[in-house]
Formats: structure tokens, sequence, C-alpha cells
């Protein structure tokens, strides 16, 4: 199997390896933010409660946001820092507007393209990082991070954190950032010896496909660094611990697949549409999508194939209906912010990451037909106490 860049298989004829290395290092990861991260959680949560700011979410999903912000910030805020003028408002609105309407979406994605390129990428700063950000500086590259598209749920959050934050003493933020990046400079290191065998090819693909993805829209989500893969890999596996409780309550399941997964080429796909994607209609047998439709008419779970960049909103809780939780499937670099997304909507969601990138829109020439790893998915809709699926 071509590895384009990741690949949880490693090698192997399956993930089952990844599932468990990822998990040791999640809770490796949660161990060393006792002392580092947890604190300025704890306080944050304080924040919360006395402002009644929003209900109390679990730490995991805090820690998370802690993690990302100081990897997002390591990796983009010399780049962001150096842009003075850009189309901020517009480009954030293009992102939203290329997820509701699916029509015009070629044509944002052109214009949206050329002005990442021109103004949001202008190319390698020289500027050492700044480790302590001034408010101001992190207001402006909370700005660039909605402006790209790709980090608008993390923005949304960042911005949380900088109103408690602005109520701090200066040495208090220089504690704070102290910490982050203390942790943040841990975290590059371990996850590269935990999950690196995962993403060896990450580099050389950044290297060869620089000019590929030069005025495209999915410049910023195709060239993520390796530490990015990393911190996307032990974010879907605390969003999964994070979201798991409300995901167990729910009464009905539906698992959302990318089109990747298909074993035809769109145009000759028989899905249907339908309210929230496409409904297979099983044309063939050897499609994987097809394979878990039939799953989930065993285990009594309904199947979609959504667009990539699809408006999630769509799966909201609606009054008078059975409440209904999620499974997402998609690759690393786009599963954590759709996690993010469906949290902001208020809808109880699991994720798989799928084994192997490989769409013919961002990845591969020809395109893969991509998987997932079925027996996760079977733990993730499994309830606890039970070997089988009871939904
Ligand atoms: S089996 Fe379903 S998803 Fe697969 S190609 Fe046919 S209709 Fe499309």
């Amino acid at each position: 199997m071509e590895t384009i860049t990741y690949s949880l298989r490693c090698g192997s004829n399956n993930s089952q390896e990844y599932y468990q290395t990822v998990s040791r290092f999640t809770d490796e990861v949660l161990i060393n933010t006792r002392d580092s991260l947890l604190p300025l959680v704890d306080e944050f949560k304080e924040y919360i409660l006395k402002y009644k700011l929003e209900e109390v979410r679990e730490d995991e999903e805090y820690i998370l946001e802690l993690i990302s912000f100081g990897v997002l910030w390591h990796t983009y805020s010399r780049v962001a820092l150096k842009v003075r003028v850009a189309p901020f408002v517009t480009l954030s609105h293009m992102a939203d507007w290329r997820k509701k309407h699916q029509k015009v979406k070629p044509y944002i994605d052109i214009a949206r393209g050329v002005l990442t390129t021109l103004f949001l990428l202008p190319g390698k700063s020289n500027s050492p990082m700044t480790s302590f950000p001034s408010l101001a500086q992190l207001d402006h590259v909370c700005k660039w991070f909605e402006a790209t598209g790709e980090f608008k749920e993390q923005a949304l959050r960042f911005i949380r954190w900088r109103a408690f934050w602005n109520t701090k003493s200066e040495d208090e933020l220089k504690r704070t950032f102290l910490a982050i990046h203390n942790f943040t400079n841990w975290f590059r290191d371990k996850s590269l010896d935990s999950l690196g065998k995962y993403t060896v090819n990450v580099e050389s693909f950044l290297r060869n496909s620089f000019n590929h993805y030069l005025w495209r829209e999915d410049r910023i989500s195709c060239t993520r660094s390796r530490l990015e893969y990393h911190l996307n890999m032990v974010g879907a596996e605390l969003m999964n611990r994070a979201f798991r409780k409300e995901f167990l309550k729910t009464e009905t399941k539906a698992l959302l697949l990318p089109g990747c997964m298909r074993g035809r080429a769109a145009e000759d796909c028989k899905a249907t549409k339908v309210p929230g994607g496409l409904h297979c209609e099983g044309c063939l047998a050897g499609c994987h999508v097809n394979q878990l439709r039939e799953m989930g008419k065993k285990y009594n779970f309904e199947v979609y194939v959504i667009p990539h960049a699809s408006d999630l909103s769509l799966w909201s809780p609606k009054e008078g209906f059975p409440s209904r939780g999620v499974v997402a499937s998609a690759c690393i670099t786009t599963l954590v912010e759709g996690g993010w997304e469906l949290k902001r909507y208020d809808v109880p969601a699991q994720c798989v990451i799928l084994d192997f990138c490989g769409c013919n829109k961002h990845w591969h020439k020809e395109g893969l037909e991509t998987e997932l790893n079925v027996r996760q998915l079977k733990n993730i809709l499994a309830h606890p106490g039970h070997s089988t699926p009871v939904l």
C-alpha cells in the first residue's frame, strides 16, 4: 500500500498496534500535564465558573486546547506575525461560504487559494519565534488562524483563553506561556519517539510537493508539519475520551464517511443525495462504504458519505427527534477541527482516523480507496460491559 504522508498501519496489514500506541502515549501526555498544563486548566475552570461563561467541559478538552495552542503557535506564529495587512475578515467569511454553498465552492476555492498565498503566506520569516507573546500578538495570530479557514475552531477557543489571560499580571502571563512552551517542546520530542513511525513520509512529502500546492486552497491543510500530525493523533484520542459519556447517552448513531472511501469514482458512484450527505445504494459489494453500511444494518447505525468541508451544523440536535451520536471518520489533518465543530453544534461525537489519506482532490492523482479500522469502530460503538455494539 502506497503511503503518502502517514499510515496507521506502518507496514502491517492493520492499525491495531497504532491504537494501542496512541492510547499509551496519550496516557503519558496526561500524566505529564499534571504539573504543567493542568494547573492552568484548573484556574481557567474557576474563571469560567465565576463569570458563568459556559458549562465546564472535561479536562481533556481544555488540555487539548492548550497543547494545540502551543503547537500551532510554534508552527505558525512567525509567519502570521509577519503578515501586516490582509483581508482577514473576507477570507474568514469565504471559509464559511464554501461550506454552506457547495455549488459555488469551486469558485470560492480558486479565490481563496490566490488570496491565501498572496496575503497569508508571505514566505518564511527570519525573525525568531516569540515564546512569550503579548496579548496584541495573540489577537493578530488568532485573526490569521480564522482567516485560513483551517483553524477556525481552534481560534474560537484560543480567544476564550485570551480573555482569561487578560486578567493576569505580566509575571503570571510569563509563567503561563513558559509552561506551555516547555510542554510543547516535550511533546515535540516525545511524540516523535512514540508516533514518528506512523508519519515517516510527511517530511519528504512536504519537500517534494511545495510547488504543487502553491496558489491552492488546500495549501495549508495539505502541508501540515509532522508535529501537527502527532498533535491530531493525540487530539483524536483526547476528544474521544472527553466526549465519550455524552456519546454513549445518545439513542441513535450515525457514521460519517469521506467520499474517498468509495470503491468507485464520484461520477460513477450510485449514492443518492439525502439531507446530511449521500446515502450509499450498494452498487459495489467490495466498496468500503457499502461494507460499513451492511455492518450498520446489523448494529443499527446509519451511514452517510459527506463531502469534505460540509456544513456540520446539519447534525445538531433537533427538537422532537431522538438524540443522535455521530462517529466521524476523516484523515488526520481535518479530523480534530471537525470534532470541535461538531462539539460547537452540540453533537455528541467520536472519531476514527482513516488508516491513511488518499483522496484524488487533495492527496493523490488517481486516488487511493481509503479505509478505517473496523475493530476500532466497533470499540467506539460498544457500550462498556458489552463485547458487541449495543446501539
Ligand atoms: S457501493 Fe455505495 S458508496 Fe460505494 S460506489 Fe456504490 S453507491 Fe457509492
